[in-house]
């Protein structure tokens, strides 16, 4: 038996501001600690820094049809690392190059600008109380933005996190369903699916694949769209809530076999997509990690790079003071040595749980 530590919880909510849709994750921002300043990384000079990132920006660019944009640090260094635009490149292969080329292509006619991702630094936020946006989609402008924490702020979690960006990708794939469907046909087949149940709950997860997506349709459609494409690696897997016992589909596994459907006649040509979306029915429950098992949310950063700007957050807020930390691909989480001596897994968002061997 494994004790996690739980850092945080996550909820969501929908905000609609005017006529523009804004979709956010909201993440519950526990406890302020005091800012501190950390120095630029210059093992590797500026200008090579910069071109690595620009050239993986523009291949990125080339293979999605896509648009990407990003700040500039105040000293001069591209303000995300290659290591972050690998996160999206896998997002966007989960999902299919052909899905977001067709996706893009229809903003690109409907708002005359291409699908576009922006990367934003943010320190601070303004929405609710004791909450923080990781990531929006403004369906008006084309545009997912994706909030990354500076190294001095207190950001226990990235907007460049695997679900996040998919959920972004959810709502944008949902307004272009509706273009072709009509929004009360699309809501009244999704909804008809959940056998009764009510949004505005907490989530039996055998109907809503989290308590975000219990909270209300558009968020529903949106995280069963990113937890289908990412839920395809052991550990991080909704396989068991998808079928009864007795093999037949539950709520959710209807709604998830009603997106596949869906991707297959209004993106006929996104092969790739039908067969990851596939994917999720079988993904293994859990992990193998030095000879401990582990399953569930934290696994989410399982198989990518470690999520942008958090670690330092995180640190600050362990309860002992840490020797080493390295970020561990094959667990999604960093190795973490105490000064005592002593092992950890630490995850993104917080949780964290000793190793004893
Ligand atoms: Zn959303």
């Amino acid at each position: 038996m494994i004790q996690i530590y739980r850092r945080k919880d996550v909820f969501s909510i929908r905000k609609v501001t005017g006529k523009i849709s804004v979709f956010l994750i909201i993440i519950m921002f526990v406890t302020a600690f005091p800012l501190q300043v950390f120095a630029a990384d210059t093992s590797q000079s500026i200008t090579q820094y910069n071109a690595d990132v620009l050239a993986k920006k523009q291949a990125l660019e080339k293979k999605y049809g896509i648009r990407i944009t990003y700040p500039q640090n105040e000293n001069s260094y591209a303000g995300i690392g290659t290591a972050t635009l690998a996160t999206l490149d896998t997002c966007l292969e989960y999902v299919s190059p052909e899905l977001i080329k067709q996706l893009s292509e229809y903003y690109s006619q409907k708002n005359g600008v291409r699908l576009t991702v922006t990367y934003t630094h943010t320190a601070n936020f303004e929405t609710v109380e004791n909450a923080r946006p990781v990531a929006a989609f403004t369906d008006a402008l084309s545009l997912i933005e994706v909030l990354v924490p500076r190294a001095t702020s207190n950001s226990m979690s990235s907007g460049n996190g695997p679900t996040a960006i998919v959920h972004e990708l959810g709502h944008a794939y949902h307004e272009f369903l509706i273009s072709n469907m009509g929004a009360a046909a699309l809501r009244r087949q999704w909804t008809a699916l959940n056998g009764g149940a009510a949004y505005g709950g907490r989530a039996d997860r055998t109907v809503f694949v989290s308590d975000y997506a219990a909270s209300s349709y558009d968020e529903d459609f949106a995280d069963t769209f990113a937890h289908a494409f990412v839920c395809n690696r052991a550990g991080y897997s909704i396989a068991k809530y998808l079928k009864t016992a007795s093999g037949g589909a539950t709520a959710l596994g209807s709604k998830v076999a009603y997106l596949e459907k869906l991707v297959a006649q209004y993106s006929p040509g996104a092969k790739t997509a039908q067969t990851n979306l596939r994917k999720c029915y079988t993904t293994p429950d859990s992990i193998t990690y030095r000879g401990l098992k582990f399953s569930g949310s934290s696994m989410e950063y399982v198989g990518f790079n470690a999520p942008y700007g958090v670690i330092n957050a995180i640190v600050r807020q362990l309860p002992f003071e840490t020797k080493s930390k390295v970020w561990d691909k094959s667990i999604g989480g960093w190795l973490v040595v105490s000064k005592s001596g002593k092992e950890y897994i630490v995850f993104p968002g917080g949780n964290y749980t000793e190793i004893k061997q």
